[in-house]
């Protein structure tokens, strides 16, 4: 079998054959279908699977239990969630034979090929529950050092476990899609208001999509991470601050993140990120138990936040204090269950320079030092009809780089 795709590949392409990302898009026959991207083209995995294209296992992969009908069950569906709850063993069987359907020639008229700029990406999964972590102890201390000054910038517990809270799985849309400024209740000069958020901000986080469930009761270990969660996106956890300064304490989030969380069209497999690992900082004092890792599932994404094109922040993920793997232990360790399709995030990604800072917020200190932008203009939040570009790019199995699908949204007005 070739190593080299059949396809067209741009040279600077962060999809390349190591890459082979998935996603969704409504066609002309009004269905949405399955996609894995190849440079700027995707394959569509349905109708590979209703040409019988997966009726033969990829030479080479070692199949355990997984059939050809397996792989045929898992693409007859328009969302990704039946490929979710498949597991690793199929994961890796469908993975190899689109490998391989682009890289033998003798497939070339074959596979349906969709050019992107083509096509509208849509959310590929149905997403179950939200989590949303804290899990960055440069944003974790700029946040205390902001609103508690005379504290410690990190409370007592952080430290000792990751925490994060249950968000809103039915307002996570896909990239693109246009965010609305949402309105809610404030203070201004002490009275509580009703109006139009005056704070807009973003976060800039990496998500990860669970596959197999656990069983009620049966916490996931930090060993068996990779068995449970399928892959990666970039998401904006888009944030109110004057509604959620308001309303958080003693509760926790609500209302002012609640309206809107954007992620990728593109799901990045673990597997395309096996090169990308790393060990995070050291953790002290040292975690409890259940929190252990003996392989690190840290990951080394650089991350890119432009804002109406200007490149104003550079988050590397690498820095993250709590890892995903330790995320998911924490999640389930009191028994509860994830779903395929439930999603939880990194929390905001800051790193320990200025210009590493994952949030307006923490980039204009809030609102005391202005970002320029490229047009000159000067910013504390974002104005309606800004956009926000947030980009990751990591290295894949193969030494070339691989670029995470791209999470996009423009602000828009206020409904009246
Ligand atoms: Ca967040």
């Amino acid at each position: 079998m070739s190593t080299a795709p059949w396809v067209s590949v741009p040279a600077d392409s962060g999809f390349g054959l190591g890459h082979l990302p998935y996603g969704a898009a409504v066609l002309g026959d009004d269905a949405q279908h399955l996609l894995v991207r190849i440079g700027d083209d995707a394959l569509d995995l349905n109708e590979a699977g209703a040409a019988g294209l997966l009726d033969e296992l990829a030479a080479g992969i070692d199949a355990g239990a997984v059939t050809p009908e397996t792989l045929r069950a898992v693409v007859d569906a328009p969302v990704l969630n039946p490929l979710l709850a498949a597991g690793p063993a199929v994961w890796a069987a469908l993975r190899g034979r689109v490998t391989e359907l682009l890289t033998d020639p003798a497939y070339r008229d074959r596979v349906v090929l969709r050019p992107l700029d083509a096509l509208t990406p849509v959310l590929p999964w149905s997403v179950g529950d939200y989590v949303d972590f804290y899990s960055s102890e440069h944003h974790a201390a700029n946040v205390g050092r902001m609103f508690r000054p005379t504290a410690p910038p990190l409370y007592p517990n952080w430290r000792h476990q990751p925490i994060g809270y249950h968000g809103r799985a039915g307002t996570v849309v896909v990239s693109g899609t246009d965010i609305v400024r949402p309105r809610g209740q404030y203070p201004v000069d002490g009275t509580p208001t009703f109006g139009a958020t005056r704070r807009l901000d973003i976060e800039a986080e990496v998500g990860f999509v669970v596959g197999t469930s656990n069983d009620l009761g049966t916490p996931i270990s930090t060993v068996d991470y990779r068995g449970h969660v399928f892959g990666v996106v970039l998401l904006n956890d888009w944030s109110a601050r004057d509604l959620q300064a308001w309303e958080t304490v003693p509760l926790g989030p609500f209302l002012g993140k609640s309206f809107a969380t954007s992620v990728s069209a593109w799901v990045t497999p673990l597997a395309a990120l096996a090169a990308a690992g790393v060990a995070g900082p050291d953790q002290d004092p040292p975690v409890l138990d259940y929190l252990r890792e003996e392989t690190p599932s840290g990951l080394d994404l650089e991350l890119l936040v432009r804002w109406n094109g200007e490149v104003v922040s550079r988050p590397p993920f690498a820095t993250m204090y709590w890892s995903p793997a330790q995320q998911l232990a924490h999640l389930t360790v009191n028994g509860a269950r994830v779903r395929p399709g439930d999603l939880y995030a990194s929390g905001t990604v800051s790193g320990p320079e200025a210009g590493q800072r994952g949030s307006f917020l923490e980039l204009t200190w809030n609102g005391a030092e202005p970002v320029t932008l490229a047009d000159g203009s000067t910013r504390e939040f974002l104005l309606d009809g800004d956009e926000v570009v947030i980009s990751a790019t990591a290295t894949g199995v193969d030494g070339r780089p691989i670029t995470l699908g791209a999470v996009t949204g423009r602000i828009r007005p206020a409904r009246d």
